[in-house]
């Protein structure tokens, strides 16, 4: 490639933005052209807008640190900087996130978002690249729809579910339908943005509730198992998901204990293990930057996967799994993790980005 495209990071201050700006700094594609956050940063240098300064690792690239901050909602200022958005604001209303992302769409500026908004959106993809690639096919639909000429939305699903789907996925892909799913989170306080949740309430201490990510994790794996028809998703059938979220005093890393009850076909123990070892998804077909080589890892060790030790597995887009066993109520329960602002946040974004470059949804 010539010349990189240039992107924009709307949020680029917040927890996902700034992994957005670090992940981005040496990418062979992409490079960060355009930053845009809440009018409060609006008109700031980039590095002197980060209100509770640079929280992820390494150091402000120099060409961010100098970008003068525009305000998320003047998309006007976005059009000719950048040839598309990753999405990681916050606003208090999720129909102002709708609405603002609909614009730059409007406006021929592809969205990659991590918002939650947009999820239920009919004809919006919720997208992970090892699992549904295919939802892509539903843009044209899209941008008809909608009158948009270039731009569209694509968005990632909550982060409590990345760890689990694609082992999940990998199962029903080789032909043993699920048909119940029980799943215990335990999540790392980076999943609340920063500040984030209060030290006074998280150090020593599990918080057994976080507002709406039960019912996130409950229906979002609907819709990215069901299939496109007719230019909407209609959710995989079957399949019946219950979810405990639980904030726990971790900085980084969701993980999941998961138990699952097979339809009429059941694989041995030894078959799930050769599944997950040889999954490959079209992001590995297609060597996409942000791929990991292996998609699902298994640990062999009783006691992983940890946070601390396996969040980082290939760049942090990996999905670690472990302690696979029989389960005396459903089939079989396991243990499964991933890097919730990597794989499950920024990292997963560009994948989903680099996904539509190759196949020819860029117009770039
Ligand atoms: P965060 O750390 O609180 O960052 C929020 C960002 O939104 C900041 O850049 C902030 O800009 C901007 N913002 C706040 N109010 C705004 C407004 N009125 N107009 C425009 N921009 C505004 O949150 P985060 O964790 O990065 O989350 C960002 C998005 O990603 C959320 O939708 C979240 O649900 C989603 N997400 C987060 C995770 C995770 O693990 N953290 C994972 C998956 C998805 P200022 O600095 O100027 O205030």
């Amino acid at each position: 490639m010539d010349k990189k495209i240039p992107v924009g990071v709307l949020g680029a201050t917040g927890m996902v933005g700034q992994q957005y700006i670090r992940l981005l700094s040496d990418h062979p594609w992409f490079e960060v052209a355009y930053v845009a956050a809440s009018p409060s940063s609006a008109g700031k240098k980039y590095s002197d807008a980060l209100k509770g300064g640079w929280i992820v690792e390494g150091e402000v690239p120099a060409h961010v640190g100098s970008l003068i901050v525009g305000d998320v909602a003047n998309v006007k200022r976005a059009e000719g900087s950048c040839a598309l958005v990753f999405s990681a604001f916050e606003m208090p209303d999720k129909e102002a996130i709708k609405a603002t992302e609909n614009a730059y769409a409007a406006s021929g500026i592809p969205v990659f978002s991590n918002a939650s908004a947009h999820r239920g959106t009919p004809n919006v993809p919720m997208l992970i690249g090892e699992i549904n690639p295919h939802h892509l096919d539903v843009i044209p639909h899209q941008q008809k729809a909608n009158g948009w000429k270039k731009g569209f939305i694509v968005v990632k699903p909550n982060c409590s579910l990345q760890s689990y789907l694609t082992p999940i996925h990998a199962l029903i892909a080789a032909g043993f339908d699920v048909e119940k799913l029980i799943i215990t989170t335990m999540q790392a306080v980076s999943g609340a943005g920063y500040p984030g949740v209060a030290s006074l309430d998280v150090i020593d201490n599990i918080i057994p509730l976080i507002s709406g990510e039960e019912e996130k994790t409950e229906t979002e794996p609907l819709k990215i198992l069901g299939e496109l028809k007719g230019g909407k998703f209609v959710p995989i059938k079957g399949l019946s998901v219950s979810a405990h979220c639980n904030r726990v005093p971790v900085s980084d890393g969701h993980l999941a204990c998961v138990n699952v009850l097979f339809g009429k076909k059941k694989p041995s123990m030894q078959k799930i293990l050769n599944i997950w070892k040889i999954f490959r998804g079209e992001p590995q077909e297609l060597e996409l930057p942000f791929a990991p080589k292996q998609p699902i890892i298994y640990r062999d060790e009783p006691n992983r996967p940890q946070p601390k030790r396996d969040r980082d597995a290939d760049k942090g887009m990996a999905v670690t799994v472990g302690r696979l066993r029989e389960d005396n109520v459903f089939d079989f329960k396991f243990v499964a993790l991933s890097h919730n602002t990597v794989r499950g946040a920024a990292g997963g974004g560009i994948l989903n980005a680099e996904l539509a470059y190759k196949k020819g949804l860029l117009d770039v």
